[in-house]
């Protein structure tokens, strides 16, 4: 069968983009910038969405949801933040359109001019930390622990399915607390969360750690991040959680009477992940056939084939099969029996390679003879073929198998992408010829940051929570440096 992909090594942007489209996982909209999410993309979008909330939801939070509409003015209150997010802000101006004097449509009607301008949500902080100074005047109303499921505009230049887009889908967590260390424990149990998500249900290995001050979520005193290595050696930043200090209880007046009885501002963290998830997913592990999924966050993890010329063989294949399809259902195993007859068994088999269905089975009437099936498998793309009798089992554990080979195979691609260097000629050399991560000693400015940005453009992705203590010298200004940063060119 022709090859519907372009190949990874012949241009990886374009196979990434194929890919997308050809498995329904996404396509462009009318509308610059913003994506259509099809049914098959939202299911595993969906499944990603349950374990995180279930996450969440484990470590005490709440859900609610705030307006999509932001007045101008709450943005200014908090000055980084502004900065940060006014270049990107989509902005409502009017409440109403007219006909066109001219006959050619509708305008904007100019009477209906809205006082305040109001802003498309590019984060919640605002509207959130304007709301929590009517939920919290004692350090009894405290901690509060809510999250939103919601969408945002960011009005993005350069974008990309999933990656980056203009609008995405999200979910936003924001935290009030009485203490600072409180909240700094929430930042960093959210971001541990995250990684264990990216880990244990994406099968993504993360470095986990801070960001540099100029990579920081404007308005926040630090970053955490989680950051991942796509299959072309590129990094991409796959979620991040924010210790925002008392900058958002100032900026919004939100104090509280603490256990002394004295005024202070309540403390604050946010931490978000979006669909740009669903972009590492398939970067980080799908091949030239298509889509390879992690059995738990696969839609369909099972697909059944049947291979039948007559009805009757059909009938007899599906007595056969029912009772196991219905075992596995009650195992847990989303299992889909595709007995359609619009569509030959080599398209279905096709068809469900490209859209990364972890486990295949066909069945003919000779294996009905013989008591066995074939069972494929899609991360190695391998056939066997076992007896019918105790499949079910075979399954489980084998779904259990592929997630963690899958895990390894990533977790083994970024050792061998994993490079340390000591000096600048060196590093600029190899990034020449090699991608992937580089760690290297800085000292720690801005200025160097931007310096090596600019000359190579490998930026700091983080700096790891566990990078061992170790002397050293900047790879380029020589000044002393205390550990290893992680630099790679990124998305
Ligand atoms: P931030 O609020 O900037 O820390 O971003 C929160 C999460 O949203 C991070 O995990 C980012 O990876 C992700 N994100 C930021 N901008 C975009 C975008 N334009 N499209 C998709 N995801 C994004």
């Amino acid at each position: 069968m022709a090859k519907v992909l372009t190949s990874r090594s012949e241009n990886y942007s374009q196979w990434y983009n194929d890919l997308v489209m050809k498995a329904d996982l996404a396509e462009n909209s009318a509308v610059r910038g913003c994506m259509i999410i099809k049914p098959y993309g939202y299911a595993i979008w969906e499944n990603m969405q349950k374990e995180l909330d279930k996450m969440f939801k484990d470590t005490g939070h709440q859900n609610a949801y705030f307006p999509l509409l932001i007045p101008k003015s709450f943005l200014s209150k908090e000055a980084d933040h502004v900065e940060g997010f006014a270049k990107e802000c989509a902005v409502v101006t009017h409440y109403r359109l007219k006909n066109d004097p001219n006959g050619r449509g509708v305008v904007v009607d100019p009477n209906a001019q809205l006082e305040e301008e109001l802003i498309i949500r590019p984060t919640s902080e605002t509207i959130i930390w304007n709301t929590y100074r009517n939920w919290i005047q004692s350090y009894r109303d405290l901690p509060i622990l809510c999250n939103q499921w919601a969408n945002v505009m960011r009005w993005e230049m350069r974008t990309r399915l999933f990656l980056r887009t203009a609008e995405f889908l999200w979910q936003e967590g924001h935290t009030a607390h009485a203490t600072k260390e409180e909240a700094l424990q929430e930042t960093e149990q959210m971001i541990n969360v995250y990684g264990d998500f990216a880990e244990n249900f994406m099968a993504v290995p993360v470095l986990k750690g801070h960001k540099t001050e100029s990579e920081r979520f404007a308005g926040a005193l630090d970053t955490y991040c989680i950051e991942a290595l796509m299959q072309d050696g590129k990094a991409l930043q796959a979620g991040t959680s924010h210790f925002l200090g008392q900058n958002f209880a100032k900026a919004f007046d939100v104090k509280f009477a603490n256990k002394e009885g004295k005024e202070d501002y309540v403390w604050a963290t946010s931490w978000g992940v979006s669909t740009r998830l669903m972009g590492a997913l398939i970067m980080a592990h799908s091949d030239d056939n298509g889509l390879v999924l992690p059995p738990k966050l696969a839609p369909i993890q099972v697909v059944i084939v049947p291979i039948y010329r007559k009805a009757e063989e059909l009938e007899k294949i599906a007595a056969k099969l029912d009772p196991i399809v219905a075992k596995l259902k009650t195992m847990g195993i989303s299992v889909k029996f595709d007995d359609s007859d619009n569509r030959k068994p080599g398209w279905k088999f096709a068809e469900y390679e490209l859209k990364g269905v972890p486990v295949r089975l066909a069945i003919g009437n000779r294996d009905l003879e013989n008591g066995t099936i074939e069972l494929a498998r899609r991360d190695k793309l391998t056939k066997e073929t076992l007896p019918i009798e105790g499949i079910e089992e075979v399954i489980e554990k084998l779904l259990e198998e592929i997630q963690a080979n899958i895990f390894q195979k990533a977790l083994d691609f970024r050792a061998e992408k994993t490079t340390k260097v000591d000096s600048y000629d060196e590093f600029k050399e190899l990034l020449e010829t090699k991608t992937g991560f580089f760690l290297a000693h800085w000292d720690g400015t801005a200025e160097t940051e931007e310096q090596i940005k600019n000359e190579t453009k490998a930026t700091i992705r983080c700096i790891p929570f566990d990078a061992e203590e170790e002397e050293g010298v900047c790879m380029v200004t020589g000044k002393p440096s205390k550990r290893r940063v992680v630099f790679a060119k990124a998305y």
